[in-house]
């Protein structure tokens, strides 16, 4: 199998639509390995985001279907910035059959104003559904 990046002669390259590598057939790839699509944040909402596209467009393949024509990508990324305060960023990505990438989608996601300890609540109980969701 060819392991070597395909893109920038860094990252791996892939077929955005279902996150088959470009270089080796019925592999896919997730997370910070591949090439980001425009604006796409490196992280790991953002890859359990691709796991779950990736995942649908392999049962889609072995049923017969075809992949979801337009997938939808989310992120979330909240930082403590004390014990307590929490700031977050968020975005989310629509695939845009005609130009084979992501974008944003406009007035989608947004970011804190400031820290607070209302983030804070939401970012623990986040981090618990995402290790739940991706470790089980
Ligand atoms: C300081 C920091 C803060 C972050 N904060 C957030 C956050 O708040 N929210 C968020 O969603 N994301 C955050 N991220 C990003 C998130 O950690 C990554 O996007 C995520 O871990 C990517 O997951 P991955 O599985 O693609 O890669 P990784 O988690 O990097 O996993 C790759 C694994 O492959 C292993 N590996 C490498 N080479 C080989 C090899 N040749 N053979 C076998 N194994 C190999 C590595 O050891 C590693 O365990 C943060 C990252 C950093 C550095």
């Amino acid at each position: 199998m060819n392991t070597a990046p395909t893109a920038n002669n860094r990252w791996c390259g892939i077929h955005y639509q279902t996150f088959e590598s470009v270089a080796a057939k019925d592999i896919h790839i997730l997370g910070d390995a591949i090439l980001a699509a425009p604006a796409m944040p490196k992280s790991g909402h953002m890859a359990n985001s691709h796991a779950k596209v990736a995942a649908a467009a392999i049962v889609a393949q072995l049923s017969g279907l075809e992949a979801n024509a337009t997938p939808y990508l989310t992120n979330t990324c909240y930082s403590y910035v004390s014990d307590k305060m929490v700031v977050h960023v968020a975005s989310v990505h629509q695939y845009l059959a005609e130009e084979k990438t992501y974008k944003t989608v406009p007035g989608s996601g947004g970011l804190s104003s400031e820290a607070n300890t209302l983030e804070g609540t939401y970012a623990w109980n986040w981090a618990q559904n995402i290790w739940a969701d991706s470790l089980g």
